[in-house]
């Protein structure tokens, strides 16, 4: 049996277990059983995180950049050492299948890797100059300062690692409030660095309340930059804090993704892989497809399958049987946000074909859900469900298609699925959305950035973009003396 770690929080290098404001309940979502305690920081102890990040950061930013990345990619090393004992704990206190905990974990071990790799290669540029009497104009990238990093329940490894990797790999110190439904898995990541050899101070964990830690951490003079995932709602009162303080803030957020799916498309390959992605997770990410638009010539045949599918899906307690293929939702919240969410379906907003209702008995699970046929302005085809639910809409020419699909202020991930080349060049540019992948859902990969547009927030992360965005850029321009 999986054992779950007593949760602390990281100050100033010193593990600390008591919340200088309590403590709060970790549950397991798939039993409700609960699993530990998680402390509460006080302002006070936030306030000596911030002294130990402020302290810590000239002496990390002049740390080599060769040296940074030989420290991080150690802790890349240590987490895929450590990757099956922490994607237990994730599944434990999440409720995601071991399989996706445990290729999120490795998969974070290589967003590590590729980011401290930028350590050594961010190495500026030179610029000409325009007068004879000029050496050299040579422009750096860097490292910003503090930086505050919030993240939320679903990728709980992945989400502070990307964080976590392009911070520290540019230089920067931090302090890592996580989600205080799934503090152990954050946890475990931050012991890798630690063991890595990344020094006192430099890396911070707290936990407590959101809104408190959020104000108090970003109005702090010393913090230099800000990086939230989570709601469009929180990001945007983030968002204009960080303006209010002039802190550099990357936001991603949510979104609504359209998948548009050509008359042409490989039939049954793409119906097997909506399904199998719609509900990794259930359902519960950023990037998820949910807004499903279908050629009329093959939309009946599409709900059928991808219903058939749905209801084959393994749906338990993924902590006890790793055959599980659909955990529970992460908290009680999701299933009242499904209930209420289901409970506009019925005459133009469409037709439940398969789920519909929270499952009955312990945990927070819910049934694979398809609703054929809403209204483009229902609330399913407007509202980021962030669940096992998927709404499936028919076109007839792709131009309309593409209409819905640009619709909402959401602009994070978009897909199409055809094999017109004409087709799929088209709905490369037409879709308007920080990521389009065509004839498949991967969308995040350790070297490629990843961000939205509009409401689904503005920076990237992973790939260079993912470094570049912990820093600030310096122009150092040298004339002869006596010029
Ligand atoms: P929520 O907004 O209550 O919480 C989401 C996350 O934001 C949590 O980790 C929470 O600790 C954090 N948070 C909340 N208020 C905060 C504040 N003032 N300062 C700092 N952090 C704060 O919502 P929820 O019900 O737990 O999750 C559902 C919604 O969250 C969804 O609608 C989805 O859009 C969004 N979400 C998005 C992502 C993503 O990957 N973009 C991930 C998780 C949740």
């Amino acid at each position: 049996m999986t054992a779950y770690p007593h949760i602390k929080m990281l100050i100033g290098g010193e593990w600390v277990a008591d919340g200088g404001d309590g403590s709060m309940p970790v549950a397991n979502p798939a039993t409700e059983a609960k699993l530990g305690d998680c402390p509460k920081v006080s302002a006070e102890q936030l306030d000596a995180a911030l002294a130990a990040a402020e302290e810590a950061f000239p002496k990390w930013a002049a740390t080599p950049g060769a040296e940074r990345h030989r420290i991080l990619s150690r802790a890349a090393d240590l987490l895929r050492e450590r990757a099956e004992g922490i994607a237990r704990v994730m599944t434990l206190e999440m409720g995601k299948p071991h399989a996706q905990a445990l290729g999120e974990t490795t998969n974070a071990a290589d967003l590590i890797d590729f980011l401290a790799e930028e350590a050594k290669r961010q190495g500026g540029r030179l610029v000409p100059v325009r007068s004879p009497n000029l050496l050299q104009q040579r422009v750096t990238q860097e490292p910003i300062g503090p930086a505050m990093l919030f993240t939320p329940w679903n990728f709980p490894i992945n989400l502070p690692a990307k964080k976590l990797g392009g911070a520290l790999a540019a230089g920067c110190s931090c302090i890592l409030k996580p989600a205080e439904t799934t503090p152990a898995s954050a946890q475990m990541l931050v012991e890798c660095f630690l063991d890595a050899g990344v020094p006192a101070g430099t890396i911070n964990l707290v936990y407590g309340d959101p809104a408190m830690i959020s104000q108090h951490l970003i109005t702090a003079p010393a913090t230099r930059k800000v990086s939230f995932t989570g709601s469009t709602a929180v990001g945007k009162q983030l968002g204009a804090l960080a303006a209010q303080h002039l802190k550099r803030f990357t936001a991603e957020l949510g979104g609504h993704a359209p998948v548009v799916i050509g008359e042409s498309a490989d039939f049954e390959r793409t119906v097997a892989a909506c399904a199998a992605t719609k509900f990794r997770n259930a359902g519960q990410v950023c990037v998820s497809p949910t807004r499903f638009l279908v050629a009329r010539g093959i939309y009946d045949k599409f709900v059928a399958e991808f219903a058939q599918r749905s209801e084959k899906l393994k749906v338990g307690d993924a902590s006890t049987d790793d055959a599980v293929e659909m955990g529970p939702l992460a908290h009680a919240g999701r299933v009242a946000a499904m209930q209420d969410l289901m409970g506009s379906v019925g005459g133009n907003e469409g037709e439940i074909v398969t789920g519909g209702s929270a499952i009955a008995g312990k945990g927070y699970f819910f049934q694979p859900t398809i609703v054929a046929g809403p209204s483009a302005q229902s609330r399913l085809m407007t509202e980021e469900p962030f669940g096992p639910v998927a709404g499936i809409v028919p076109y007839d020419d792709i131009e309309d298609a593409v209409q819905i699909a640009n619709s909402l202020r959401y602009g994070l991930a978009a897909y199409a699925f055809t094999a017109s080349l004409d087709e799929s060049h088209y709905l490369g540019k037409a879709l308007h959305a920080g990521m389009v992948a065509i004839n498949h859902f991967a969308v995040g990969s350790p070297e490629t950035p990843f961000g939205g547009v509009g409401d689904s927030g503005f920076g990237s992360e992973s790939g260079v973009e993912g470094y570049l965005g912990y820093t600030e850029t310096k122009l150092v321009t040298v004339a002869k003396a006596g010029a």
